[in-house]
């Protein structure tokens, strides 16, 4: 577009109003199109006024962010346990979506950088870490993500394919940027992308730095050029351009042989934790719960990733009793769900408590922690759910210890009245 001031000319005029040259100060000329100065500054007040709007809208739903120990009761309603990590992340979420609003108030009168915390969170797997930042994205009502840090290490060109993370976050914000800009991105398995050797200087593992580095970039906030529909990015497609720097990033990994990490350097700073050896750890003491940034260092990354990730939360493996609870306690425990279902039916459903305990045992052999529940649960329900329907007058379904480690059939109540309670039968 050329920047014209035209003098004397009666032919040309604005597109959008319709003044001629010489009744402006300036006509700006596009391809075939003209706009006058006067409707450039309307246009200007519009979009200030649009997004001074956006702003108080967000400042508004900021206002009402949960305290900490409100987020966390939140929490607790869908997360069994993990207590400390809860109250981690609670205040740094509540930090960090402060510190976003101080932000957009002293953003007009000083350049003030702000620093963001994003989060580390290290546990087994299945032990809730990805249900924590999908729970905190809905207590908080902003767009969430979930991304893989493997498919990252993966592509040949890293440092593009890392914007990729951020496509399933505009597509979960309807493509409002500003909405995305907002919003939190977990980053799965993050253990993967470390250095194999500690020892940087003999065997530099190339790929793994290069896309610790790239990672880097939109961590710690950048303008980041993402293809609306994923994949690939080539020199025609037309990029969605996002800034990340406030985007909460939420990191999570088992760090298999981290404890070794942590009991060296305990052990070498002589504070009795630590049994026998080097790194040894007495039986059923959590180690993890003592992570610190060193840790993560020596584990494989690079400096740089670790400043960038500066709260740590710890997750615990998940007790029998956890287990227990989380099959049936929270907002949407297994339990419910399948209850749930049977009422549909017309079926009250009860689970024996030898049938739960057969259950959390079955899943404990898969070492996937809860992830296993879900799994073990399907299997012994679905011939059930494959028969019932055919069956009528069943008032209610017992599942007993035998249908979870025998597939035997569950115990059916039948009712006593000619009209059965079914809907379906
Ligand atoms: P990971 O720690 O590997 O990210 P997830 O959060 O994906 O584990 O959990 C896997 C499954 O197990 C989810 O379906 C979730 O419902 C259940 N789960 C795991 N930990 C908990 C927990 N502490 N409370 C409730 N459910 C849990």
């Amino acid at each position: 577009m050329k920047k014209d001031k035209i003098k004397n000319d009666h032919e040309l005029a604005c597109s959008f109003c319709g003044r001629e040259a010489q009744e402006v100060e300036s006509l700006i000329a596009g391809e075939g199109v003209y706009i006058c100065d006067v409707c450039v500054q309307g246009s200007l007040e519009i979009i200030n006024r649009n997004a001074k709007q956006k702003e108080k809208q967000w400042a508004k739903s900021i206002n009402k962010l949960p305290k900490p120990s409100e987020m966390k009761a939140m929490l607790d309603e869908y997360v069994v346990g993990q207590d400390s990590a809860k109250k981690t992340l609670a205040v740094a979420v509540y930090n960090h979506y402060k510190r976003i609003q101080s932000n957009s108030l002293i953003a007009s009168h000083a350049d003030v950088e702000i620093e963001k915390s994003n989060i580390l969170m290290v546990g087994p797997t299945g032990t809730g870490k990805t249900l924590l930042a999908r729970t905190l994205a809905k207590i908080l009502d902003v767009p969430f993500a979930m991304a893989d840090a493997t498919t990252i290490t993966e592509s040949g060109y890293v440092g593009d394919d890392v914007e990729t993370v951020l496509v399933h976050l505009l597509q979960n914000s309807d493509y409002d940027v500003n909405r995305a800009e907002r919003g939190i991105v977990y980053i799965d398995e993050i253990d993967k992308i470390a250095r194999k050797s500690d020892s940087a200087s003999i065997t530099r593992d190339v790929s793994g730095e290069g896309v610790q580095q790239a990672l880097l970039k939109i961590l710690e906030g950048t303008l980041a050029g993402v293809p609306p529909k994923g994949g690939r990015k080539h020199p025609e497609q037309s990029l969605i351009w996002v800034n990340t720097r406030n985007i909460l990033f939420i990191c999570g990994g088992a760090f298999d042989g981290m404890e070794k990490i942590i009991a060296r350097r305990i052990n070498n700073r002589t504070i009795g934790f630590v049994s026998e050896g080097k790194d040894t750890i007495e039986e059923g003491y959590d180690i993890l719960q003592h992570t610190e940034p060193e840790d993560i260092q020596k584990f494989g990354f690079i400096p740089e990733i670790v400043g960038r990730l500066p709260v740590i939360a710890p997750l615990e493996p998940l007790s029998d009793q956890a287990m227990l609870d989380i099959l049936q306690n929270p907002k949407n425990a297994l339990v419910r769900q399948y209850q749930k279902l049977f009422l549909m039916e017309g079926v009250e459903l009860d689970f024996e408590p030898g049938a739960l305990t057969a259950i959390v045992e079955k899943a404990k052999t898969r070492k996937t922690g809860a992830r296993g529940l879900r799994a073990i649960m399907e299997e012994a329900m679905n011939p059930v759910m494959y028969d019932m329907p055919d069956k009528k007058y069943i008032r209610k379904c017992i599942i007993t210890q035998d249908v979870i480690e025998n597939g035997a059939e569950p115990i059916y109540e039948v009712s006593t009245q000619r009209e059965s309670v079914r809907t379906s039968a």
